[in-house]
Parts: C-alpha cells; structure tokens; sequence
C-alpha cells in the first residue's frame, strides 16, 4: 500500500511514519516538515554492513554517501552504526567532524577539490581521499611533501560501465567530467605516476557507475573491469591495489512503478564475480567499499505539507498548492522525479483525485507532481509526500527567500528535531 515499509495508517485514519501520528507532527512542528525515520535509516545501514560480513567475510567498509542528507544527526547516527561516510565538500567534511566523526572512515571525493579543502583533509587525516584527475594528483603530493605528510588515495576510475535504472551500457570513452578513462590508458599512466610519487599512497580504486540502479548487471561488469586493472596494475608495474570501491546508486521504491532489489542482492553478486576473478587470476582479494546513499536515506523520510489553495481548471487539471515546492524538493523540477503522495489526515480514505501538486515559488515548473493520485483533498489539509528522505533536504534552497523546514526524527515513538526551522533572522543572517 505504501512505497515505504515505516508507514502505516492509525485507528484515526492518519497516516504513521514509525508509528508517530503524522498529523499530530504537522501540528506540533508546523509544515512544511522533513520527517525522517531514524530505525529506518539505522535498517538500511545494517543491511549493507550485513551483506559484506554474510558474502564478503566482513572485508569491507560501509561508507554513507552523506550527500543524499547531511546535518550533525545523520553522521551522530552513522558513527554508531559503525558505517563510514563520503563527503563531496569542506562543508560536508566539517559537518560531520564538528560530531568527531572519526577521520579514518572518511571518503572524501569531489572533481574540483578547492586546495583549502584538500588542506582540511590533510589536516584532519582524512582516511582516503579519492583523487579525480592529475592535477589534483600533484597538487596533493606537493601540499603532503611541504607538510611532510603522506595520503592515503583512491583513483576514481570511468569503467565504461554506465547503469540506468533498468540497464547499463558499456561504452568506450564514457563522456564524464569525474575521474580517469580507462580505455584511453589515461588511468593507468595515472596510477604509474601515483606510484611514483613519494608523498602519495595509492591504495585503491573507485568507479561509481550511477544511481537509482535497480539491477546488479551494471556492478558486476564493473566489478569484473574493476578486477582486470588491478590485475594488469600488477602484472606490469608490480604494485599492488588492496581497496576496491564500487561507489552507490542502489535505487529505492519511489512509486509502485519501482521494483528495487533487497540491497544484500548488490554485495551477493559483487562478491561472486571477485571471488571468481580472484581465484582464476591468483589475485588478493581486495578490501571492498561501497557507498550507498539514496537507499540509507530516501525511504525512510517524509515531507508534509499543509494544502493552502485548490484550482480545478475543467477538462484540464487540478492544482493542489502547498506551503513548499522547489525549494524543499527540487527534484521535479530538475529531472521530473515521480513520487507518490497521500492526503495524510485522510490516509484510510481511497484515493480518488488525480491532482497537479504545485509548489509556492514564482516559478510554472513549480511542482513536486502531475497527475498524482490522492485522496479527494480540501484546503488545511496535510499532504504526505513520501519517499523524500534523500536529495530533498541536502538540495533545498532559500528561492524567493523561503525559510528551509525543519527536519524531525522519528524513533521509539518518540520526535525530536534535528535540524531546526529557519527564521527570518536566518534569512538576513549574512546580509551587509
Ligand atoms: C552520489 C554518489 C554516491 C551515492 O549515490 P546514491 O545513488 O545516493 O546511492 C556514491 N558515491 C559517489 C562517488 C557519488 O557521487
């Protein structure tokens, strides 16, 4: 009945998230409202870790992408599950070490690494930093030799293994702004030079190969291309990789139309193609990463919403306006993202309405949805948005100067927030 297993309607109608009253938290907390279920999210970090101890012998590292959703919360949450993290920016990487996150399990990626975030890492100790082009190769040697430092670094790598959704293709030069191609030997003279720099220590390889992946084809062949480079790194420069990072991109249920895999199926079947490549080419083993982000986050959050106006258009459509949008959720308006929805105070009622769900900013492609199916709605109504726990609150903006909303965790029963509401004072806070 719902896209996410955490929800659930009560003897009031009301739809649940973690077995809190949805309606009670747009009262208490106001809307718009992020509301994230903790034991979920907690869940799905098990899940993964599980999969790499059951296929993997435990060989391997969990690391949250962070940008899917990021506040000192998640990375509090994330350290007590044992998992490591990926950080794309100094803010992110400041974020989560102002909660100690502890600096060896940090991945820190990013195609154009500013040299004071490439100081940060350095300083913190960051426990890889993912390299994306040369450049930034003798950048960070240098920055290390003056510093009298050594980094540990994974080369992001274009497999030439692309996954959309429901396929992937393989293609000789994939046309990508982030890493090293490896059909035009641009990697592997990339790797001989890393070799030979004397502040660097290259200790793996890094491919991410997508996102919203819902088949695990696209991991094996990258797997297996993955392996092939690491053995011909051997072969002929003698050296050897010992991690290897297959980044995320494990899709997640956002409509009944999404029919994702359980997410040991990804590990299970990574984990066969290497311990076969391993085994026929006499290879180590590699200690294996992975970077799950929209599958931690996504389905264990919500956005409510209070309906403000209704605009039946005859024989064309209607509108349902909410107190967000855009700014709360631009993923619509960028890649025309389906969700589905459910008027909350109403969530044992069938649904019956085909509504246009439009957002309160000054823009016509303003919408979190056409054609969405709900429940016959009214004016003061909540609308749920479900599914919105990663790449809502991470990309939300202050567009027509809206204040961002509160995110709220859910866990025991029990809500608290984690990200405060902006004020007004919020807005001018940098203002000259
Ligand atoms: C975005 C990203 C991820 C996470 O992707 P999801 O689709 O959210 O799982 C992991 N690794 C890298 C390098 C990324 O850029």
């Amino acid at each position: 009945m719902f896209v996410s297993k955490n929800l659930n309607v009560n003897d009031k109608g009301h739809l649940t998230i973690g077995d809190v009253d949805t309606v009670s938290l747009a009262e208490n907390y106001g809307t718009p409202l992020y509301v994230m279920d903790e034991d979920l999210i907690r869940e799905h970090c098990r899940s993964f870790r599980k999969s790499i101890d059951k296929f993997y012998d435990g060989q391997g590292l969990v690391c949250y992408a962070s940008k899917a959703f990021s506040c000192k919360e998640i990375y509090r949450v994330m350290q007590d599950e044992q998992m490591g993290i990926d950080v794309v920016s100094g803010g992110e990487l400041y974020t989560a070490l102002q909660t100690g996150f502890d600096s060896s399990k940090i991945c820190f990626h990013g195609n154009n690494k500013t040299t004071e975030e490439l100081q940060m890492a350095l300083d913190y100790n960051v426990g890889r930093i993912v390299v994306d082009n040369i450049y930034e190769l003798h950048q960070l040697d240098e920055m290390c030799g003056k510093q009298g430092k050594k980094a540990n670094i994974m080369f992001r790598i274009k497999p030439g293994v692309d996954a959309h959704t429901h396929n992937f293709i393989r293609t000789g030069q994939i046309d990508s702004k982030f890493g090293f191609a490896l059909e035009t030997g641009e990697a592997f003279e990339a790797v001989k030079l890393a070799l030979s720099c004397e502040n660097l220590h290259l200790c793996g390889l890094h491919c991410h190969i997508g996102s919203q992946i819902l088949d695990t084809q696209g991991f094996e062949a990258a797997a297996e291309v993955m392996m092939s480079f690491i053995e011909k790194i051997k072969l002929e420069l003698g050296a050897e990789i010992s991690d290897l990072n297959l980044g995320g991109g494990f899709g997640i249920q956002y409509t009944e139309k999404d029919d994702p895999l359980p997410y040991e199926k990804f590990m299970e079947s990574v984990a066969k193609v290497i311990n076969t490549f391993c085994k026929e080419h006499d290879i180590k083993r590699p200690f294996i990463l992975i970077e799950p982000g929209r599958s931690i986050a996504g389905p264990a959050g919500i956005t409510l919403y209070t309906i403000g106006g209704k605009k039946v258009i005859p024989d064309i459509r209607t509108y349902v306006s909410i107190d967000g949008g855009m700014c709360d959720n631009p993923r619509y308006i960028l890649y025309q993202s389906e969700y589905d929805a459910l008027v909350a105070n109403k969530a044992n009622q069938e649904k019956t309405e085909t509504v246009t769900v439009a957002g309160k900013c000054c823009e016509s492609g303003d919408l979190i949805g056409e054609g969405m199916l709900i429940q016959p709605c009214e004016v003061g109504d909540i609308l749920a948005v479900c599914a919105t726990g990663a790449y809502n609150y991470s990309m939300s903006s202050n567009y027509n100067r809206l204040q961002k909303p509160a995110v709220v965790f859910v866990k025991d029963g029990e809500s608290r927030v984690v990200v405060k509401r902006e004020t007004l004072e919020d807005l001018i806070r940098n203002d000259c």
